[in-house]
């Protein structure tokens, strides 16, 4: 019996793309993990007749030729991604190796029982596939776009080959808002920062710093939430520490991930044992200082501090010191600036989100974004002059490309206007400072006019991720509408 059983009596015009969705559900397909969906992709390409390619990434495209009356129309590409996150509830059994979520229905929704749901973005794959094996529906040329591994840093998107297809518009079915349409999004690069240190042996009351408590979040949707940078207010403790009294670095290091705001940052450090009183009074100062400055904006910032023992250690030299706080002191980071074609809208940022003290440098990455590409370059530039005056250089990585706001977008008024007429709701239009594999893809398809939407899906990435099936609904009628009228 299906798992989705009580979807049955609900008569879902939809109902095809609950059955795809369960098919997907059953097969494992985690990021990185993606070659058992892709061969089921490639299966039901084969057993519809159609014409598919499989890349060694596991990309698949699959293309349906236009219906009768649409052959002259433009075609349309349909995208989405095929990898899911999988992320469990502590004690939750479920083995994505092996498995995928066990889907139930409850109410108005789609869940699993401990785990992601992967309705992000699953459900682009089902509605794909319902579309090709419905042949009542009519349609142009369907230029089916289904990527790995979106989740990870849209390494699909970077690796596929569009020179087959035909089509400039683009459907992305990879938003979780419905009757939000996104119409652009922020460009993107990693920047990783040299700077080369000497050290020295040194006797000294060994300490340690740390900077702790801060919410951290994404470095694109939540760099204008005035979040701290943990790295940040490291390099202030430090100068102000250094201002003071003679420190020795012995170890530093914050961060995890370039594109998260760092929340953790920590420093081990000899000082003179005779100041151990006024460097605490300095550290508890600075911290209440701290917690007054972001009383508002991340409140739990703290700064706490650790003696040991005296001890003999390896510090960086006094210049080399001097080039690590001058760097943290520097550095650009947060909100660069902010859109004026779309207010609200940051346009240009960038996270200092790991540092690390190696032996003999310090190696620092940073993820820069903008919706404008000269911006992105120009902080690149500024990346650069820096670690470059420090006797440093950079490496750039993962650089992408904007997806820029188009303001005579056919399809975006075709498909919103389309909403307004179906459902009597107003669409709303939204650019986002993050990336989305329309960016990516704009840049492999020439002209390309692209819209992306999708229905609701709560709690992505979490074991909470519900799907509405109300919503599911809805949008599948807007596709097919959609569709209808593309000719
Ligand atoms: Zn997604």
């Amino acid at each position: 019996m299906s798992k989705l059983e009580a979807l049955k009596e609900r008569n879902l015009a939809s109902a095809k793309v609950f059955d795809y969705f369960e098919e997907i559900c059953a097969i494992p397909h985690g990021s990185r993990d993606t070659k058992r969906i892709s061969d089921y992709l490639v299966d039901f390409a084969k057993a519809h007749g159609l014409v598919y390619e499989q890349d060694d990434a596991n990309n698949v495209v699959i293309i349906q030729e236009a219906s009768a009356g649409y052959e002259n129309a433009e075609p349309i590409i349909i995208q989405g991604h095929m990898d899911m996150v999988c992320e469990k509830e502590s004690g939750c059994a479920v083995d994505f190796a092996k498995e995928g979520p066990d889907i139930y229905v409850d109410g108005d929704f789609i869940k699993a029982r401990g785990t992601t749901l992967g309705g992000d973005d699953g459900i682009a794959l089902a509605y794909a596939l319902a579309v090709m094996d419905s042949p009542k529906i009519v349609h142009p040329r369907l230029e089916v776009v289904l990527t790995v591994d979106e989740e990870i840093g849209m390494l699909g998107a970077e690796a596929i080959d569009l020179s087959m297809l035909k089509g400039h518009k683009l459907l992305n079915i990879d938003s979780d808002v419905e009757g939000h349409f996104l119409t652009s999004c922020a460009g993107g690069m990693t920047v990783e920062t040299t700077i080369p240190t000497d050290r020295r042996t040194q006797r000294g009351l060994a300490v340690t710093v740390t900077v702790t408590g801060l919410s951290g979040g994404h470095s694109g949707s939540e760099i204008d939430k005035e979040h701290g940078n943990a790295n940040i207010l490291m390099g202030r403790l430090l100068k102000a520490l250094a201002d003071r009294m003679d420190i020795g670095i012995v170890s530093l290091s914050g961060g995890l991930k370039d594109n998260a705001i760092p929340r953790e940052s920590a420093a081990e450090l000899l000082i003179p044992a005779e100041e151990q009183a006024a460097f605490a009074g300095l550290v508890n100062e600075l911290s209440d200082l701290l917690k007054k400055e972001y009383v508002a904006s991340d409140a739990g910032v703290r700064i706490d501090c650790a003696v040991g023992e005296e001890k003999e250690a390896r510090i960086l030299s006094f210049g080399a010191m001097t080039r690590v706080i001058f760097y943290l002191r520097n550095v650009p980071d947060g909100v660069q600036h902010m859109s004026r074609v779309m207010p609200g809208l940051v346009e240009t940022s960038l996270n200092l989100g790991i540092l690390s003290l190696k032996e003999d440098a310090l190696c620092v990455t940073t993820s820069v974004r903008s919706s404008v590409s000269s911006r992105k370059e120009e902080l690149r530039d500024r990346l650069e002059y820096l670690a470059e005056f420090l006797g440093g250089e950079i490496a750039v990585n993962g650089d992408y490309p904007a997806w820029e706001y188009r303001a005579d977008s056919e399809i975006r008024t075709t498909i919103s206007g389309i909403y307004r007429e179906l459902f009597d709701e107003e669409p709303v239009f939204e650019a986002i400072h993050a990336g989305l594999e329309c960016g990516i893809l704009s840049g492999k398809i020439a002209d390309l006019d692209c819209v992306s939407f999708g229905p609701n899906n709560y709690d992505i990435h979490t074991p909470k991720e519900r799907l509405s099936i109300s919503s599911v609904e809805k949008v599948w009628k807007l596709l097919v509408e959609f569709l209808k009228r593309s000719r």
